[in-house]
């Protein structure tokens, strides 16, 4: 069994999602987790702000627009009159009760339910039509299965117990339809997995069926070595071990939601990247297995800030950086990058929303300086000890630009360089050159 994961894009249009529906039918059996069709999350979260506004004109306008323009992927989807009429006066029953949520009140539980909808058209307008093709298929509903628990977080167990149960009652079938993103918390209500979570619904669903293989399909090919809205003749990289994906897609390679492999990971599920526009090219395959000793990528993270703290007291003391430490987790801000000397320590974050709060609690401790508007180069490969000179390459390449801080050792499979944001480009171009 295989699980087969496609995003916004891939089923953005009639015309796309008859491209899904040719792939999947290929005789094997699979689970096909599906997002929805490209802007519609976006334009849910729009709705629910309309709501919030109190702007109750705004949210129809909205639903009015989008409901067209699922009555026009309808009419080009299905072939035959009775297809598309089924389908449509079935839309035009989810749309009701969109609107319906549309005139409680807002909160952020009625946000999720709005969402909720996107991968609900999806599913729905890709299962009539494969019925409408005769294939072999049946659906199953990520709300009957997919849980969260306390933590807002999976609940494997719970999840893997019900997803069977759901697939037993299901039965036999080539095609089993599902929803990505969506969930069900531990209060019982309708929840997500966050942006771009259908991902972590394929990685999920694949770990608990125990899945051969989960395939990601998105619109390119792959991971690439490099990022190639900034930088020409990028390559996909064919293999990466699940250590190297996680860095890359946490350090900015947009394709792949980062926490989304740790499912796999954890029952050593072979993750494949593969392309909806060029289905014959290899993609990426992210396994177990990696290239000794090779650098396979570069990405880059912007927003990034650095924050700085200098004192004597640091100087043979224990227990400092605890204290420094403690400060970042009482406002819930994430520490990426760390480089400590004997009197300092500097730490990148992303999440500069509590920065001020931050660097003046901090102050009770040392000299604190922060520097905002810096980017995490990350370059990533196979770099054990043995695999001599990697980091002289690195910075080498990067002789003519000033680098802000260096963070090298900490794995065995990433070197992260702090630099301007301005000069990122720069950056990831001569890394290109240098390391590629
Ligand atoms: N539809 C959701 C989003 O846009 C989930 C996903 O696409 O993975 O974030
Ligand atoms: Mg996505």
């Amino acid at each position: 069994m295989k699980v087969l994961k496609f995003g916004g894009t891939s089923v953005g249009s009639a015309e796309r999602m008859k491209h899904v529906a040719n792939l999947v039918q290929d005789g094997e059996k699979k689970i096909v987790v599906l997002s929805a069709m490209a802007g519609t999350t976006n334009t849910l979260l729009k709705i629910a702000a309309y709501v919030k506004a109190g702007s109750v004109t705004g949210a129809e306008n909205e639903i009015y627009m989008l409901e067209l323009k699922y009555e026009k992927e309808v009419q080009n989807l299905f072939s035959t009159e009775e297809w598309r009429e089924n389908t449509w006066s079935g839309l035009k029953k989810l749309f009701l009760d969109l609107r319906e949520e549309t005139h409680r009140p807002y909160s952020l539980k009625l946000e999720k339910r709005i969402v909720f909808f996107g991968e609900v058209f999806s599913t729905f307008l890709f299962e009539n039509y494969m019925r409408e093709l005769g294939a072999d298929c049946a659906s199953v509903f990520a709300l009957d299965f997919m849980r969260l628990n306390e933590d807002s977080e999976p609940d494997m167990q719970q999840t893997e117990m019900l997803l069977s149960k759901q697939l037993h009652e299901a039965g036999e079938h080539e095609i089993i339809i599902t929803q990505g993103f969506i969930c069900i918390n531990a209060q019982n209500e309708i929840d997500n997995l966050k942006r771009g979570g259908s991902d972590y619904s394929a990685s999920i669903i694949g770990a608990c069926v125990e899945a051969d293989e989960i395939q990601i399909w998105t619109d390119i090919d792959g991971m690439h070595n490099n990022d190639p809205r900034y930088v020409e003749g990028t390559q996909p990289v064919p293999q990466l071990s699940f250590e190297e994906a996680a860095e890359l897609a946490y350090f900015g390679a947009k394709i792949l939601h980062p926490t989304c492999i740790l499912p796999a990971k954890m029952k050593s599920i072979p993750v494949r990247l593969k392309n909806t526009l060029d289905p014959e090219a290899l993609g990426t395959l992210i396994s177990n297995d990696y290239k000794k000793g090779k650098i396979e990528a570069v990405a880059a993270k912007d927003g990034i800030a650095v924050v700085r703290i200098q004192s004597d007291r640091m100087l043979l003391a224990y227990g400092f950086l605890s204290r420094v430490f403690s400060v970042f987790e009482k406002y819930k801000t994430a520490i990426d990058l760390i480089a400590t000397s004997e009197v300092a320590v500097s730490m990148s974050i992303d999440d500069t929303s509590n920065i001020g709060a931050i660097v003046n609690e901090l102050r009770r401790l040392g000299t604190v300086s922060f520097e905002t508007g810096l980017s995490i180069i990350s370059v990533v490969g196979d770099l054990r000890s043995d695999n001599l000179g990697f980091e002289a390459k690195v910075t080498e390449a990067l002789h003519d630009i000033p680098v802000r801080m260096i963070s090298y050792g900490g794995s065995d499979h990433n070197i992260s360089l702090l630099v301007r944001t301005e000069d990122k480009v720069k950056a990831l171009r001569s890394l290109s050159k240098a390391l590629f």
